[in-house]
């Protein structure tokens, strides 16, 4: 009898005990899946910026490099996986297919892949098209394009920050390819990218306050003045090879 008590004991003890471990296992394996479902998209990723945080001082500082990377692209590209997640065909299809042929997504994630994936494009290149000890008078086949419509560099950089000076609130101010190939100036409001208008972006400047406000405050003429002294000709040149 002794025995027998033991044993019922444990078996009372043990049987509730399983069952509260089985229902915290459940709940647990639950909540991971709808954790997954949520968060653990990684289709579309941070490109990881090409020089240090500093590498532009003085002219954009490294606290401002270190936020706009870190944290404004990176929350483009989160958001733009969590727009797609429940279209893997979508998560397939490269950022600029997706921008181009906005028409032809689902309705209701349209304008989440407007402003995220727009945003994800547009930094993805503006880091590209600047570099350290950057700057100077452009060469090639950008060079030729600039004398062609704008006559001198001066002008073309003068035309280009009085229409980036100009864009009301937040946006990009772009030197573009139309395409019957001509070569404009056009500005874009807040992530929209030239690709959603069949233009194809030749280089662009980024006038979200967050690309300058710590360093330059309110003056964004004297930002996209400074910005020249940070642009990488080369990647501008590749950037017009890929525009034919
Ligand atoms: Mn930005």
């Amino acid at each position: 009898m002794h025995v027998s008590k033991r044993n019922f004991l444990r078996t009372a003890f043990a049987a509730p005990l399983a069952a509260t471990l089985i229902t915290k296992t459940s709940f647990a394996v639950a909540g991971h899946q709808a954790a997954a479902q949520t968060t653990a998209s990684t289709a579309f990723t941070l490109p990881p910026l090409p020089y240090d945080y500093a590498a532009l001082e003085p002219h954009i500082d490294r606290m401002t490099m270190m936020l706009h990377h870190d944290k404004h692209h990176q929350t483009y590209v989160t958001n733009l996986n969590t727009a797609t997640i429940k279209n893997p065909n979508l998560q397939k299809q490269t950022p600029e297919q997706l921008i181009r042929n906005l028409s032809a997504l689902p309705q209701d994630i349209r304008t989440p892949v407007q402003n995220n994936g727009g945003g994800h494009v547009n930094h993805t290149m503006f880091w590209r098209i600047m570099k350290p000890a950057g700057g100077g008078e452009p060469n090639g086949a950008i060079a030729d394009v600039i004398k062609t419509n704008f006559n001198t560099f001066a002008n073309f950089k003068e035309k280009f920050n009085d229409a980036g000076t100009k864009r009301f609130g937040s946006g990009w101010v772009w030197l573009v390819r139309n395409p019957q190939g001509k070569f404009e100036l056009t500005t874009t409001a807040n992530q929209d990218n030239p690709l959603m208008e069949n233009m194809y972006p030749i280089l662009g400047n980024d006038v979200w306050e967050h690309a300058y406000y710590l360093k330059y405050n309110n003056r964004r003429a004297e930002y996209l003045s400074a910005w020249w002294n940070t642009v990488n000709w080369d990647e501008i040149n590749t950037r017009l090879r890929a525009a034919k």
